[in-house]
C-alpha cells in the first residue's frame, strides 16, 4: 500500500464554542484563545475550547 505514515496534525474537529455573554471566565478564555490563534498555538486553542465547553452556566 502507499506510505501514509506522515504525522497528521490533529485539529479541533468540532466548531469552536462561543463564550457565554456576560461571563468573565468565558470572556477571558476567548481572549486567551484569540491570542493562541494569533500565535499559531493550536494546543492552547484546543485547551481554551475545552474549558469554554465545560464552563457551567445556570
Ligand atoms: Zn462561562
Amino acid at each position: 500500500m502507499s506510505g501514509m505514515g506522515s504525522p497528521v496534525h490533529l485539529r479541533e474537529p468540532l466548531p469552536e464554542p462561543v463564550p457565554a455573554e456576560g461571563c468573565d471566565v468565558c470572556g477571558a478564555l476567548a481572549e486567551q484563545r484569540a491570542r493562541a490563534h494569533a500565535a499559531g498555538d493550536w494546543s492552547k486553542v484546543t485547551d481554551c475550547n475545552v474549558e469554554l465547553r465545560r464552563h457551567p452556566h445556570p
